[in-house]
């Protein structure tokens, strides 16, 4: 699709329509020449050009792409009018459209009846998931895996909640026997598992803690920011991924999910559910001022956040319109990603100067250069980190593992310091699928340049 089109048009139909109410004369006071934003833009552009090129298969490093193109044309267009969706009031039409955006991702996740809605991001989505467990079990403590994302920490520190980290197990997933200690011995109100972490991709048991909650009697609220999206491919298929975790969400508590990661969205989109509908009291508040036109909820009565865009719930909106949160719809991109992530390990097996740090379960790959100690895979990481960054073959992210954790994986690494760095990447192009061979050539020759 021609973006250059698409935006140009949506520029004629917003300001067409906004002219039907009558020509107004910008105030002087605001108006700006094309020849001064010609400078100034002019300079924003040359600005934004000290970035990396998130775009490229090239650069597998942190979980960032550019949006869809159909995404930034819904945003654009939405963004015009500036609706705000905390009301109705501020934005009738995104309401809307947030409601049947978020009712595909419910059924996406298996929670058809769901309350949820969008937020600006997984932590606000987690925050919100916590503060329901806060509510619904005052005075229990939170349960999160070692590896679990920080915010959950920090989250229960903010609500004033104890937190306790469980340990993780050989593949980094939360360590049930572990968990079943815990439970015997404290309280514990919710446990709040990941599908998939953010380090590894690691897929917490989710299945089973099922089974540990009819004994235990605790909430789940899983934190699937990261990996929500392989629901779609969630079939054990050879280029799918394990079925057992993710078909288990449907008897989850609450689930996050973010658009802005795995669905295609800018910045700005993530997204809370809870499977039990009643929990909208929690949020009951007394605002005088915004509420208006409709004796409906608005999205602001069930939100913690209050002024929020209505532009990524249209954007998403659009995006799902053309690419629908099914198998065979954003699926298919999906599960690119994820054969790129098995064809590199297959890759990865036969080389002789880096290894897989182990078998990926979604598309987050971990690499190490092969040395014979902590120290020098360290240094061969870092030495490959900046000369990849700087434009030397392929943009890689680190990951600080142990001696312990590198053992329990196979990789017998003399233990001269305590923890060293190695590689990390997401694979979460879908081009990746067709450019994995080029960067694995690419990121094998910078390994044998930094073994000098
Ligand atoms: C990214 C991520 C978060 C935080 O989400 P933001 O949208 O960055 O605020 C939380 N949990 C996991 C597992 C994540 O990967």
């Amino acid at each position: 699709m021609d973006l250059r089109a698409w935006a140009g048009r949506a520029v004629d139909e917003i300001s067409g329509w906004q002219r039907g109410f009558g020509e107004v004369e910008p105030h002087p006071d605001a108006v700006v020449s094309d020849a001064d934003f010609a400078v100034a833009f002019e300079e924003l552009l040359g600005r934004l050009r000290d970035t990396y090129p998130f775009h490229h298969p090239r650069y597998l490093g942190q979980l960032i792409k550019p949006p869809h193109p159909a995404a930034v044309a819904g945003y654009l267009a939405t963004m015009l009018l500036n609706p705000n969706n905390h009301a109705l009031d501020g934005g009738p039409s995104t309401t809307a459209l947030e409601r049947e955006a978020v009712a595909r991702l419910a059924a996406m996740l298996g929670m058809p009846d769901a309350l949820g809605h969008l937020t600006t991001s997984g932590t606000v989505a987690n925050l919100e998931g916590l503060f329901v467990a806060r509510e619904t079990r005052p005075g229990s403590a939170i349960a999160h895996s070692a590896h679990a994302h920080y915010s959950h920490a920090r989250n229960c520190h903010l609500l004033g909640v104890r937190s306790v980290p469980v340990p993780v197990d050989r593949l980094g997933r939360m360590d049930l026997a572990e968990l079943e200690v815990l439970l015997g011995r404290e309280d514990i109100g919710t446990v709040v598992l990941t599908a998939g972490t953010t380090s590894l991709g690691a897929v917490d048991q989710i299945d089973e803690v099922l089974e540990l909650r009819r004994r235990h009697g605790f909430r789940i609220h899983v934190d699937a920011a990261c990996g929500g999206f392989f629901a779609l491919i969630a079939d054990d298929a050879p280029d799918g991924v394990a079925s057992a975790p993710f078909r288990a969400l449907a008897e989850c508590d609450s689930v996050v999910v973010d658009p802005h990661k795995h669905g295609l969205q800018p910045y700005g989109c993530g997204a809370v559910l809870f499977a039990d509908r009643s929990v909208a009291r929690f949020y009951r508040h007394d605002s005088p001022a915004t509420y208006y036109t409709s004796a409906e909820p608005h999205l602001g009565e069930i939100s913690l956040e209050c002024s929020r865009s209505g532009a990524p719930a249209a954007a998403l909106w659009l995006t799902f319109r053309l690419l629908p949160p099914t198998p065979d719809g954003l699926g298919r991109v999906l599960r690119a990603g994820r054969r790129a992530a098995l064809r590199w390990t297959e890759l990865l097996a036969e080389s002789p100067v880096l290894s897989a740090y182990q078998r990926p379960e979604l598309d987050i790959v971990a690499v190490l250069p092969e040395a014979p100690d902590m120290s020098t895979v360290d240094q061969r990481t870092t030495w490959m980190l900046h000369e990849g960054m700087r434009g030397g073959g392929a943009y890689l992210a680190a990951l600080e593992v142990s001696a312990a954790e590198l053992r329990a994986r196979g990789h017998p690494v003399r233990e001269d310091a305590p923890g060293a760095r190695i590689l990390r990447s997401v694979l979460l192009k879908p081009e990746h699928e067709h450019w994995i061979g080029r960067c694995h050539d690419e990121i094998e020759d910078l390994a044998r340049r930094a073994a000098g």
